[in-house]
């Protein structure tokens, strides 16, 4: 069988991606119009997994320290913010056109400088010029300069603008963290490699504070939390690596940054950022809005702006990335099966309630477990097809546990609970089944 487990396998990527798209994960936006290149749903499943990702980076970042709090701000923001943090001016990526295919592509995606990389042809590339990725619409009925405004194409700039009301109402001093997930837009060259790539897609940013002779510090503090995570949440250690960028890869407000990489199928690519911004963004919107951002610290009597450390990571690159990480296919016994080994507490659906058959004498049974298990966990209840089958379908979503209701359960008063990744069965008194799961799914 076809050895699809290691990370950065070229055959991975369509062995997910239809996987996805067969079990209503994430599939194409608008596909009864022809879909759009760039954009894609996420079904019940897809949500369900996005959003443990989403809950278990804020349990982390916020819920389990004191020095970070939240923030959920607006996506469309005045239009002098963007020319404060330069983004108007400098949000850019080189454009290069073919003029043989007229496709247009990222300079620095390039395999080589001069060669067109859909049709091949030498020396057909113009030269680059820079490219805004800034979304722009109109607010209001007119749609004039005065009403432009953009859509935001990152949160953290959300955070700079209400970094003193927030230090001063929630009483916070550096160092101290804003943390905020939310859209994010940018009208991209390229989009592309399914969801790694889109033009609107989800943020989880934070943005650390601190005195400015602490920023290197802090710096190679956050990029290993960071590293932590994605190991702690179950991503092979050998799939990940960190990457400093070149002094000309740098952003416009970074004085040093470093990427968290995975190593996709076709390819490492970024997870996460974690940039040294600093104070420039402080430094700017004090400029621009007149108003002085610094912070007077009381003990030394000092004032000053404080620096930042900015660790800026994707739901949906990190959703994808847990997704090929995850895929195994294996024989088990003389069959195969398609697992999703997800770690259990981003896992979709945590536990399924199945009637050994589709009988009269059982299915009463097995709901009323459905009923008591669902206010608990995140629950499925599946009747349809032989009992083997429905296993199968678990594994193939990654649903660590799964609760079997047999003839025997009405006198036993038990079930039998089977385990995804062993696939071992354990016989469990129906009074302490939620004790059981519980146990075994760690669910935070
Ligand atoms: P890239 O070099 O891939 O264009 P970037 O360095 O511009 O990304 P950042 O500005 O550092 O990205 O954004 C932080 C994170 O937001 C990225 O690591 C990634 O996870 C996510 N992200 C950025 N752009 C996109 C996009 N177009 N689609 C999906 N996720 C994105």
């Amino acid at each position: 069988m076809a050895d699809v487990s290691e990370p950065g396998d070229p055959a991975l990527f369509d062995k997910v991606v239809n996987l996805c798209k067969r079990r209503g994960v994430i599939f194409p936006s608008s596909e009864i119009y022809g879909g759009l290149r760039s954009s894609w749903d996420y079904g019940h499943l897809g949500v369900l997994l996005k959003n443990n990702v989403k809950a278990q980076w804020w349990r982390w970042m916020v819920q389990l320290r004191d020095d970070i709090v939240g923030l959920d701000a607006a996506i469309i923001m005045s239009p002098k913010v963007w020319e404060a943090s330069g983004h108007v001016a400098s949000f850019t990526d080189p454009l290069v056109d073919c003029r043989q295919c007229k496709q247009r592509f990222r300079e620095d995606h390039l395999a080589k400088p001069d060669v067109c990389p859909n049709c091949g042809s030498r020396d057909s590339l113009t030269p680059a010029r820079q490219f805004n990725l800034l979304f722009r619409t109109h607010l209001g009925p007119v749609e004039d300069e005065a009403s432009e405004a953009f859509l935001r194409p990152e949160t953290a700039q959300g955070i700079f603008v209400d970094f003193q009301t927030v230090q001063q109402s929630m009483r916070m001093k550096p160092p101290f963290g804003i943390a905020q997930i939310g859209k994010s837009f940018r009208n991209e060259i390229t989009p592309g490699n399914f969801t790694y790539r889109t033009r609107e897609f989800e943020q989880m940013e934070m943005e650390f504070f601190c005195p400015p002779d602490e920023a290197d510090e802090w710096f190679d503090y956050w990029v290993g939390e960071r590293m932590r995570w994605y190991v702690e949440l179950g991503m092979s250690d050998g799939a990940l690596r960190l990457r400093d960028h070149d002094p000309e890869e740098l952003s416009h407000y970074s004085s040093k940054t470093v990427d968290i990489e995975y190593a996709f199928p076709w390819g490492w690519g970024e997870l996460e950022g974690i940039a040294h911004r600093s104070d420039y963004d402080l430094r700017q919107h004090s400029e621009h809005s007149g108003k002085d951002l610094s912070y007077y610290d009381q003990a030394s009597d000092e004032r000053y702006l404080p620096y930042v450390i900015e660790p800026a990571a994707g739901a949906d690159r990190a959703t994808l990335a847990f997704l090929f990480d995850a895929y195994r296919e294996e024989e088990v016994r003389g069959e195969k099966r398609t697992v999703l080994a997800l770690d259990r507490l981003i896992a979709p659906i945590k536990v399924s309630v199945l009637p050994l058959s589709k009988n009269p004498e059982l299915t009463p049974l097995a709901r009323e477990i459905h009923a008591m298990l669902r206010p608990e966990f995140m629950t499925e209840y599946d009747e349809a097809g032989a009992i083997g089958r429905r296993y199968r379908r678990n594994d193939e979503i990654g649903t660590p546990l799964c609760v079997t209701v047999d003839f025997e359960s009405a006198e036993d008063n038990a079930v039998t609970v089977r385990d995804r990744d062993s696939m071992d069965q354990e016989r469990i008194p129906i009074d302490r089944l939620i004790a059981h799961l519980r146990e075994n799914l760690a669910v935070g």
